[in-house]
């Protein structure tokens, strides 16, 4: 092997195995993630009432802490992070939408969860518009944070280790959601 094939090598070794453990958690074969995202509301319960990402709800600290209860509070307005494994929403496979727990605003469907096995709720993309991302140095290695486009409030952070066809990960607080089943009520 000479340098220059040692190089290449080394450079693609990591990718391919990105690549292996991608797929090994493929979700569903051929998903066409435009079509997820355009019929995201077929998997609204019938006549659910959600807000826009355009009626933004702006309240106080003290508001918030009323309106949620101490451990919602801490992920969604203290960009806390939940223990993993705890959220009963990580075996959540139910048809239905899942909303922002602070404001009711949908943020991804569940067409769109996959198990990644990492003990928080994932994502491989989201409904568009609804989420809003900034960059997060709070462990030193920089980070991309997402919250609620609707009320601001913290959901977790977005990977790029996710399965095809898009690579992403959106790794969330169950706390900071609401599962809305399709049928039958929650
Ligand atoms: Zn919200």
């Amino acid at each position: 092997m000479n340098r220059r094939m040692l190089l290449e090598a080394l450079v693609a070794a990591p990718l391919a195995g990105l690549a292996g453990r991608a797929l090994a958690a493929t979700p569903k074969g051929g998903i066409d993630v435009q079509d997820l995202q355009k019929t995201w509301k077929a998997l609204l319960p019938a006549g659910a009432a959600v807000p826009s990402a355009s009626e933004a709800l702006k309240l106080s600290k003290d508001e918030w802490k009323k309106r949620l209860d101490a451990a919602q509070f801490r992920v969604l307005r203290e960009e806390g992070t939940e223990p993993p494994g705890s959220s009963p929403l990580n075996d959540e496979k139910r048809p239905g939408v899942f909303a922002c727990a602070g404001c009711g605003l949908p943020l991804f469907t569940s067409a769109m969860k996959y198990d990644s096995g990492t003990g928080w709720p994932s994502f491989f993309t989201d409904i568009p518009g609804h989420l809003q991302t900034k960059r997060d140095f709070r462990l030193i290695l920089p980070r991309t944070e997402y919250h609620c486009a609707r009320c601001g409030g913290h959901q977790g952070h977005v990977f790029d280790d996710g399965p095809p066809p898009t690579g992403q990960r959106w790794c969330n607080n169950g706390v900071a959601l609401r599962f809305l089943p399709k049928e039958g009520g929650a």
